[in-house]
């Protein structure tokens, strides 16, 4: 086989960016994934007229201005906002946490109602710097809140009680005293009317892509493919999980296509008891407020990863950080390859942050 300046695992959006950058500077890159298709988790496919997320909801949102004008050279953008609902038992809230859904728990009407009632419920807690993400919970939302919207779907989530988890897990989430369901905080937010494969396929188009093609299957026969390699699988298999295993959870979607046109009214319904065992329900034509006949819609169902399913989410608690930052030592006697993205990084990245950190990596390979 030919050589290559790049060897690129993974065909997600962290190994595109690099591709699509390094082609553009004259480089030869072979991209390489294990699954049948590009694009990773953000992986969408047409069936029924409707992009289906296949690796669950992937909606784009940041506050980066340079990365939303870069991925808006590869598709055009709806003006979707992310406003799911929580069903809990008999009820119906608003998400993200905020004035309709203080409202629709308690009845109050004006921010100073809903703040003495936080306050009133962690009263005799007197929570200075949380510890974890309960105390976090309850510091920012109340009892109430905690108990009904939080404890159950994040332990279903993590499967892990909220007093062994960290706090920043739930500060991914807006909190405010006003009227407003957006899920994001952030200055440009939508969905890519086509799905998101058409993003990898443009930014794949300068490079070789071989798919079905496990790394550790093709190394062995081809060591001297590329000088250098860009790894965006977990960091832990590439040393052979020499210092044992990174702790990740995956997910199991159980996707069906319904003969109704409008299943539950949303793209996101989270459901956050724990007798519920699925976390939510996405309605995927929502996402571009599509009209067909049919509808299709996908189960969540969290586990941990164990050999042999897709790991998805890292877990990044303190012992698997400390773990990780021992891995990171190890790659760094590895100045052949470059780790990157959710896997090689063990970072909870959403998409923006992942374009930013293989942007970053790109300037520092090439110098610029
Ligand atoms: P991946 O997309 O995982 O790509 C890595 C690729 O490497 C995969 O295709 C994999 O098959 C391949 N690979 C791994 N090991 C090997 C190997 N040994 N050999 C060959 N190939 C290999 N972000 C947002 O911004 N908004 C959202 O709404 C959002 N929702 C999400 C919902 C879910 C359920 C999940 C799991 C993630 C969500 N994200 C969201 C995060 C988003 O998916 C990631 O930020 C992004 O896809 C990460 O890109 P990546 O290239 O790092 O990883
Ligand atoms: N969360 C919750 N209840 C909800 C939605 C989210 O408690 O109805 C918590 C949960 O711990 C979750 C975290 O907030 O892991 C972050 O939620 P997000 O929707 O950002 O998770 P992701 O989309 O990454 O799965």
């Amino acid at each position: 086989m030919k050589q290559y300046d790049y060897l690129i695992v993974g065909a997600g959006l962290f190994g595109a960016v690099f591709a699509y950058e390094a082609t553009k500077r004259g480089k030869e890159c072979l991209v390489i994934d294990k699954r049948p298709h590009i694009a990773g988790n953000i992986y969408t496919e047409k069936r029924e007229g409707i992009n289906v997320h296949v690796y669950g909801a992937h909606i784009f949102h940041t506050s980066d201005k340079e990365i939303w004008e870069y991925i808006n050279r590869f598709a055009e953008f709806n003006n979707y906002i992310n406003s799911p609902v929580a069903r809990y038992k008999g009820e119906v809230y608003n998400l993200p946490f905020n004035m309709n859904t203080f409202h629709q728990m308690w009845g109050v009407f004006t921010p100073k109602e809903a703040q003495a009632k936080i306050a009133e419920q962690i009263k005799e807690l007197a929570i200075d710097e949380p510890k974890n993400l309960e105390e976090q919970a309850l510091k920012l939302v109340g009892r109430d809140v905690y108990e009904k919207l939080i404890k159950g779907y994040t332990e279903k989530q993590w499967g892990r009680k909220c007093t062994e988890l960290p706090a920043f897990i739930i500060k991914r989430l807006p909190m405010r005293f006003r009227y407003d369901n957006n899920y994001f905080n952030d200055r440009y937010q939508g969905i890519p009317m086509g799905g998101y494969t058409q993003i990898v396929e443009k930014m794949l188009a300068g490079s070789e892509v071989l798919l079905n093609t496990d790394y550790f299957e093709f190394i062995k026969g081809h060591q001297n493919i590329a000088k250098k390699t860009i790894f965006t699988g977990n960091i832990d298999r590439f040393f052979e999980y020499k210092l044992g295993y990174l702790q990740y959870r995956s997910v199991r979607f159980e996707t069906e296509t319904l003969d109704e046109e409008n299943y539950q009214g949303n793209a996101v319904v989270n459901y956050t008891e724990a007798e519920v065992p699925y976390t939510r329900i996405i309605e995927h034509k929502h996402f571009e407020y599509g009209t067909q006949p049919k509808t299709i819609i996908s189960r969540e169902y969290s586990s941990e990863w164990k050999p042999g399913v897709e790991p998805y989410y890292p877990v990044n608690d303190e012992k698997n950080n400390a773990l990780y930052k021992e891995y990171e030592t190890f790659a760094m006697t590895r100045p052949d390859v470059i780790f990157g993205g959710r896997l090689g990084t063990y970072k909870y990245y959403d998409m923006d942050k992942v374009i930013r950190a293989a942007l970053d990596a790109v300037k520092k390979e090439f110098g610029e």
